[in-house]
Formats: C-alpha cells, sequence, structure tokens
C-alpha cells in the first residue's frame, strides 16, 4: 500500500483520537454509507459519541446548515465529499471560527472525489497520493484505512470497504484492482468475505434465474438479456428446473453442477455472437460474497448489499443503511429490505414512463426529460437501467433530465463500457459545464456515470453544449443535429 497514503490516514486517525464528539456527515448512496458506516464503527468501538447526517452533495446551502443543525459540534468528519468543497468548507469554518467566544469547530475530509487544488493536512484523498479514486479505491476503502490506524482490529471492517467500492461499481476490470485488492485479501484474513470467481452477472443471491439473464446488461447477452421467453428456453434446454417446489431459484441456490453447466453455456452462447474477449470479464470474474451474512439475502453478495444501501439513501433513510451496515439485523434490515422493494418499484415505474413516452435521439445521446414524473435521486439509475432493458443501443450515452427544484433540473448521464473505452468521459464533460455555467452549477462523477444540477432555464444550451462535447470526445465522425424521437 502507498505509504505516504496510510501516513495521511495515520494523520487522520490521530486526530479523531484525541476528541471525543463527532458529527459525521456522509454522502447517501451505497459507497457513502458504507465509509459512513466504517467511521461510525471505529467512532462506537473507541466509545466516542457521534451524530450523523447524509447528504446527497455537500452543496454550500448545506454547508451552512451545519452549524445551527448541530448546536455544540465541533468535530466534524466529511464522508465521500469534501476534497471538491475544500474552499467552501475554508471559508465557512472560518466564518464560523471568527468569534473567538465560542468553541472552535475542526473538520476533517475522507474522500476520493477529484480534489480542488488547495492543501488541506487532514484531507484523505487517494487522488492526492497518486492512486485512483475511480477503480483501486473508494470511500468506503478510504475509511477503512483510516479505521485501520485506529486500531488493527478493525480489520473485520473490511467487509463493507468491499461492499462501497462494488457500490461504487470499481470492479468493472472484472475484479477489484489496486488497493482494493489488498483491502479484499484483508477482508478475506479476517474471514469476513470470500472470493469466487463465478458468474458475475447482478442478482446472483435474490434475483430469480429468469431475471438473472433477462436482465443483464454487463454485458449485454444477444437473445436473452430483455427477452423473457428466449431466457426461459435457454435454462430449460440446460435442464435447470427453475423452481424448487413453489420457489423460484436463485443462481446461488443451484446445484455446482448447474453453475457450471449454466456459465459454460453462457459463455458459447456469447462466442457465438463474436462478443468481443474483454466483454467475457464482464460475465466471469470475481464475485464477494459476506461470508457471516444469512444465504439468500442481498447482504450476503456485495453488489446486492450495495444496491440495498443505494435503496435506502436515494429514498431519503441513508440511517437505516447505515444502522445495518453497523450490524443491525432487525427492524432496520426489515425496513431496508422494504425500501429496497419499493427501489426495484420506482425503477420499473421509471423504465415503463421511458418506453412508453419514448426517447429523444440526437446523434451523439439519447436523452429524456422526466420533469418531476422520476425522482432526481434515482433518475440516473433508471436511465443506466435502459441499457439493460433493451430499450436504446450500448452505442450511445443516455442522459436524462428531473426538476431538481423550482429553478434547478438535475441531468444523470449514463455511459457504457464500450463508450469510455472510445474515449467517453461523462465525468469530465459535466465537470467542465459546471465551470462554464457559473457558481450555481454543481456537477461531476466518473467516466461511465456522472450528474450535474444547474439552472432549468439553460436546458436547450445544456443540450447543445452536450452534443458538442460529446462528439469531441467521441472523435468527429458524428454528424451534429436535432434530436429524433425513437419509441
Ligand atoms: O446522481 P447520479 O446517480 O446521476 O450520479 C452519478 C455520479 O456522479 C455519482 O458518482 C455522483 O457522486 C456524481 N455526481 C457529482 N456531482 C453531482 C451529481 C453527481 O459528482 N452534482
Amino acid at each position: 500500500m502507498n505509504a505516504e497514503f496510510v501516513a495521511r490516514a495515520g494523520k487522520l486517525a490521530d486526530w479523531i483520537k484525541q476528541r471525543n464528539d463527532f458529527s459525521v456527515i456522509y454522502n447517501y448512496d451505497a459507497d457513502g454509507i458504507s465509509a459512513g458506516a466504517i467511521v461510525c464503527k471505529s467512532l462506537e468501538r473507541l466509545a466516542k459519541t457521534f451524530f450523523t447526517k447524509p447528504l446527497k452533495q455537500l452543496y454550500r446551502e448545506e454547508i451552512l446548515k451545519l452549524k445551527p443543525e448541530f448546536p455544540g459540534a465541533e468535530n466534524f468528519i466529511f464522508v465521500d465529499f469534501g476534497s471538491g468543497q475544500k474552499q467552501e468548507l475554508k471559508e465557512i469554518f472560518a466564518k464560523w471560527n471568527s468569534n473567538e467566544t465560542d468553541p472552535k469547530l475542526d473538520y476533517i475530509i475522507i474522500d476520493h472525489h477529484q480534489p480542488t487544488k488547495e492543501h488541506f493536512e487532514l484531507e484523505l484523498n487517494p487522488l492526492l497520493f497518486g492512486v485512483d479514486g475511480g477503480n483501486e479505491i473508494s470511500a468506503a476503502g478510504t475509511s477503512f484505512l483510516v479505521a485501520r490506524e485506529l486500531d488493527i482490529k478493525n480489520a473485520d471492517l473490511a467487509g463493507l470497504a468491499i461492499v462501497g467500492a462494488c457500490g461504487d461499481v470499481q470492479d468493472g476490470q472484472g475484479k477489484l484492482i489496486g488497493t482494493n485488492a489488498e483491502i479484499l485479501k484483508i477482508a478475506e484474513q479476517a474471514g469476513v468475505v470470500k472470493k469466487e470467481t463465478d458468474l458475475r452477472l447482478y442478482g446472483r443471491m435474490t434475483r430469480p434465474l429468469i431475471q438473472f439473464l433477462m436482465f443483464s446488461s454487463s454485458p449485454i447477452i444477444p437473445n436473452l438479456t430483455a427477452n423473457e421467453q428466449n431466457c426461459i428456453k435457454f435454462l430449460s434446454d440446460l435442464g435447470i428446473p427453475l423452481k424448487n417446489n413453489e420457489h423460484w431459484r436463485s443462481y446461488d441456490g443451484l446445484l455446482p453442477d448447474e453453475k457450471k453447466k449454466l456459465s459454460s453455456a453462457l459463455l458459447v452462447h456469447l462466442h457465438s455472437f463474436n462478443v468481443p474477449e474483454w466483454k467475457l470479464n464482464d460475465l466471469i470474474g470475481e464475485v464477494y460474497t459476506l461470508a457471516n451474512e444469512r444465504r439468500g439475502t442481498a447482504l450476503r453478495d456485495a453488489k446486492e448489499f450495495g444496491t440495498l444501501l443505494n435503496a435506502c439513501g436515494r429514498h431519503r433513510m441513508a440511517e437505516i443503511g447505515l444502522k445495518v451496515c453497523m450490524g443491525d439485523r432487525g427492524e432496520n434490515l426489515l425496513m431496508a429490505s422494504s425500501l429496497l422493494l419499493e427501489h426495484r418499484r420506482q425503477l420499473s415505474e421509471g423504465i415503463r414512463l421511458m418506453q412508453e413516452e419514448g426517447l429523444n435521439e440526437f446523434d451523439t445521446f439519447y436523452f429524456f426529460d422526466a420533469g418531476e414524473r422520476i425522482k432526481d435521486s434515482i433518475i440516473g439509475i433508471v436511465a443506466g437501467m435502459l441499457y439493460g432493458s433493451g430499450t436504446i443501443s450500448p452505442t450511445k450515452p443516455i442522459i436524462a433530465l428531473s426538476k431538481a427544484d423550482d429553478k434547478f433540473s438535475k441531468a444523470s448521464a449514463r455511459a457504457t463500457k464500450d463508450l469510455v473505452l472510445k474515449g467517453l468521459n461523462l465525468g469530465k464533460i459535466f465537470k467542465e459545464m459546471q465551470a462554464d455555467f457559473g457558481q450555481e452549477t454543481e456537477g461531476g462523477g466518473h467516466a461511465i456515470a456522472a450528474g450535474i444540477k444547474f439552472p432549468s432555464e439553460l436546458k436547450n444550451y445544456f443540450l447543445e453544449e452536450l452534443q458538442e462535447r460529446i462528439k469531441n470526445q467521441l472523435g468527429s465522425g458524428i454528424r451534429v443535429k436535432g434530436p429524433d424521437k425513437i419509441k
């Protein structure tokens, strides 16, 4: 592990050890919740007191609310954001601290997003140490480094670091790499995670076999993705019963022989469609089982655990996810499971809406404006799922818009790995647009998935800019004209 990176984690750990009461402000997505839970669990084990607050983004107005909301709080820990808001944090905390009679407020940052230039000694971010925060370590992994510096016995929290990394799709190369792989070793040694090479399609623990195949978007399986009848036939040709008595069988519930038969048949199937070799890594590669969780539950698979956390966060109940991560397998798990059902319902509703109304197809991207009909917190997930539902072709990114409030729209963009390999970087586009659109705009993210909040009145300009910028990244072979409607 990078020695300077670990040394900085030690510095943050020392800061924590010297204090007692904390306010942990964490990002509401799967990685942010896992990261927040790692921090909180370490504080709990040190018998420190803490309050928690999840946020969608660390917008300026959210930072300003913290002091009145946490009266008396002195020590803030920002988790999975903060590196992009160093200037705002510095300014606002300095203002609060200008009144010398009040107690001094202090903070640290644990993040893996693109940091702004100014130096802050109590910031832990892999990107400051040449470690890729996009696929070598997530916020959960970064928090884990602090937890380990606090106490070597926190090795068991490495399981949550793996959940966070998978929740942030850092296993996109068929396995976890870099610092994530090192944390994985610690998790295996602690007995909390079991690594296997197997089918990597989403839902191996809880999805009935038919859905396991038909919702596959990574990779898209020709003739099977989005085709229920073909999936049923494929499985019955292999002699794999779909049900066990009255219960739909999941992939995890298959016998070892059946698993082998299914994965080999899928490989042969993909080969027969001349699917490129690198895509086979999406089909078969590493999968991570949370060894101490109950079989057949979403918590047992790192990716499915991540979705459960997203369901909590994106439906404004991140605190429930945090408690599940911290070990509650009672009431909070029950709540989280029903949020997951509701999450799935809203996602299918969103997909249905987009399919029924039809998308606009520009030369360089698909576009859908949902207004208030799909929540801004899930619009990106719905957009990404359109690839797996066969609604859109993987040759163009998709941009979906949702109303954030009276003045602002939220755009979520999703792409495919093919497009990223061709040079598309959505996070970069939105970061650049943020600079162009002015102060109130906030945007960023990763090459394959990004988001931006911008004034709604700039919608047309936003679309024109997108056309140009995507064209510039993907090469000049693309003609730019207005949208066509597809249905
Ligand atoms: O919100 P959505 O799911 O579309 O976000 C996709 C990615 O973009 C996430 O990693 C999120 O943290 C990032 N993002 C960002 N700034 C925003 C909105 C989203 O960095 N204003």
